[in-house]
Formats: structure tokens, sequence, C-alpha cells
């Protein structure tokens, strides 16, 4: 995938592709279409990791370390997520204390796409300080993964995105230079951009996963045969079905395209992502589901893809900001009042 130029494919320079927005969501939509633990992989790698490089970083972090991502040859992992703090990050316990010139690091991250397998985590800890306008200000670190004090250790039996690495990561008393601090970054609206980054690819990944599940499914009712010998296509129901998936993924297609567009022109709120994620990702799930339902028993084997695209959205539907985490992005900006 590094040779294709799919790694931070919508970055300019350091041996990024260049891409449009556009043209990165393609990518994402055939991706899933695939696997969404493929696309998982590329978005934490491109929006998660090399994004806020790209953002935040100084001119050093970024000639030491986006070519290298861009080519394959190093992997990232961005630790956002704790065990007692997901939807709402802003509580997060990790720290990042400064000590001459050097940061300390000490927490526990959880869900950690890649965690076990990266050699770069971003690390988004709280930095204590004695300014009150300062005090615990969140803030991104490079955390080389091979430090003394850091772990990852893989979390196992997921019934979901099986073909990804989900990973907790423990830091004890992690030492890395002041200089490994991300300087850009400051507060969670850091973190917050790069999940926007990583939201408008799963917008376009989810539809991917929506069109392997109805392909699966048109092919199989022209094929399959009940009552009067005839293919189950030729009913009613079936063909109601039908037209209903190839309808939603139409508009979802529209909907990214047009929140790519924006994005392109540099005119894309985060509730235009928000409600693009929220929609395509629903939508996916029910897609999976009717076309499962078209299959009959033959639906449940690993024979076809549907299930498996079925158990791998239940997780897209909650990480990157749970579906009804979206609603409420989007409740807040349609009616001015936060409801969390
Ligand atoms: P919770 O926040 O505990 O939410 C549980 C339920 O409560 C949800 O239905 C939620 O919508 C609801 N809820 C919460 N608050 C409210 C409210 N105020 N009002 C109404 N309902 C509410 N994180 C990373 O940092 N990096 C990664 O690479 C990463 N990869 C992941 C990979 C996988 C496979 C999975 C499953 C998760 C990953 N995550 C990652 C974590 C993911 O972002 C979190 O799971 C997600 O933010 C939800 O947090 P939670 O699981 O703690 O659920």
């Amino acid at each position: 995938m590094g040779e294709m130029g799919f790694f931070g494919a919508n970055l300019e320079g350091y041996g990024c592709a260049g891409m449009s927005n556009v043209e990165y969501g393609l990518v994402t939509q055939e991706l899933e279409r695939g696997d969404s633990g493929l696309r998982s992989f590329v978005s934490v790698q491109s929006a998660l990791v090399m994004y806020p490089i790209y953002t935040f970083g100084t001119e050093e972090q970024k000639n030491t370390w986006l070519p290298a991502l861009a080519a394959g040859k190093k992997l990232g992992c961005f630790g956002l997520t704790e065990p007692g703090f997901g939807s709402n990050p802003g509580g997060m316990t990790t720290t990042a204390r400064k000590s001459g010139d050097e940061y300390i690091l000490n927490g526990e991250k959880m869900w950690i796409t890649s965690g076990s397998i990266a050699d770069i985590a971003i690390i988004w800890a709280k930095v204590p300080s004695d300014d009150p306008a300062d005090e615990n200000k969140v803030r991104g670190f490079l955390v080389e993964t091979d430090r003394p004090g850091f772990s990852a250790k893989d979390v196992h039996g997921k019934w979901s995105l099986r073909a990804s690495v989900t990973s907790g990561l423990v830091l004890q008393d992690v030492h890395i230079p002041a200089t490994n601090l991300l300087p850009g970054t400051g507060g969670l609206k850091s973190p917050l951009m790069c999940l926007n980054q990583a939201r408008y690819g799963i917008s376009w990944g989810a539809i991917g996963a929506a069109m392997s599940c109805y392909d699966t499914a048109l092919q199989y009712a022209k094929t399959r045969k009940q009552f009067h010998n005839q293919p189950i296509a030729g009913h009613q129901l079936i063909q109601e079905k039908l037209v209903w998936m190839a309808t939603e993924i139409s508009k979802a297609q529209l909907l990214s395209l047009q929140v790519g567009r924006l994005k392109d022109a540099g005119k894309v709120g985060h509730q235009h992502i928000s409600m693009a994620k929220r929609n395509n990702v629903w939508m996916a799930l029910e897609i999976a589901r009717m076309a499962r339902d078209v299959l009959g028993a033959n639906g449940i084997t690993e024979d076809y893809p549907i299930m498996r695209h079925m158990m791998n959205l239940e997780s897209v539907k909650t990480y990157e900001g749970t579906h009804d985490i979206h609603a409420l992005i989007l409740g807040q900006h349609l009616t001015g009042i936060a409801a969390y």
C-alpha cells in the first residue's frame, strides 16, 4: 500500500501522493469494500499518525517520520482512548510531566489500532503546569515504541475487525526528549482535528462495505431460485430491498462526495463530517443486515462476506465518535445547546 501511495494520500510532499480529498475518499471506499480492518489500518496511519505530524510537527519531525510512514517502512498508532475515557477523552488521566529537557509519560491507553505493531505512537496526554492557563492542557507526543516503560498487549477474542490489530498500551515512566512534543498541539481540539480527518475517510469506507454486501445480495438473488423455479430477484419484495440498498448507497456517495469537495475547497465544517460518518455507517449496517436476509441461511456463513462486514461495521459505528455522539455533535450544531 505504501508503494501505491495510500498512506497519507491526501497530504502534500514528504513522499505523500498529494491526492485530493475526494480521491483519498475513493481509495478508502475501495479498501473497505475488501475489509474494514484494512481501511482502519490505512486511516490510522494516514489520518491519525501522519496528519498530526504534518499539521502539528516541526520540520525535523516531518522529515524524520513522514517519508518512512508514507512508504510503509514505519507504522504508527494513535493513543487517545483510555480504559475509563472513550466518548469523553477530555477526562484522560495520562500525564506528560516536564523534567529538564525531557517529558516523562505515565498512563494507560485502550483499544489502540496497530498498537503492538507500531514503531511510533502518537500519545495524547495532559501536561501538569504551574501556570493556571496551561494546567493539564492536552498535548500530543511522539513516543517511539521501543522506549523503556512502553508496552502493548493485544486485545483477543474480538468478533469484529479481526483483520486489524487492537491493543492496550501502558506507559510507565516513559522518558522522551522534549523535542518529541508536537509543538502545534494544544488542547483537545488537536486530537479532534485528527479524528475529523479519519471520520471523513470512514464515511467513504463504510460505503465500500455496503457495496460489497449489495453486490453479493444482487448476484445471489439472480441465481437463487424459489417458488415456480423463479430467481428470487424476480420477487417484488427482494427487488424492493435491492432498490433500497442501491438508493442508500448512491445517497451516501453523494453526501461524502459533497463533504470531500467542501474539504478540498477548505470549507468543510466538523458537522458535515459528523453527518456523513453517522449516516453512512448506519446505512452500511442496515444494508449488511438486509443483504444477509436476501441470502437466507447461506448469508450466515463465511462463504460470503456479509456477516464479516456486518460485524466489522459494529466497531466502525463505535469508534471515531459513536453514532449517538455524532447525533449530539449535530444536535449542538443545530440548537446551540450541548447535550453531552
Ligand atoms: P463509551 O464512551 O463508554 O460509550 C458507551 C455508550 O454510551 C455508547 O453507546 C455511547 O454513544 C454512549 N454515550 C457515551 N456518552 C454519552 C452521552 N453523553 N450521551 C448519550 N450517550 C452517551 N481509540 C483510539 O484512541 N485509538 C484507536 O486507534 C482506536 N481504535 C479502535 C479500534 C476498535 C476496534 C475499537 C472498537 C475502538 C477503537 N478506539 C480507538 C476507541 C474508540 O474510539 C472508543 O471505543 C469510542 O470513542 C467509544 O468509547 P467507549 O468504547 O469507551 O464507549
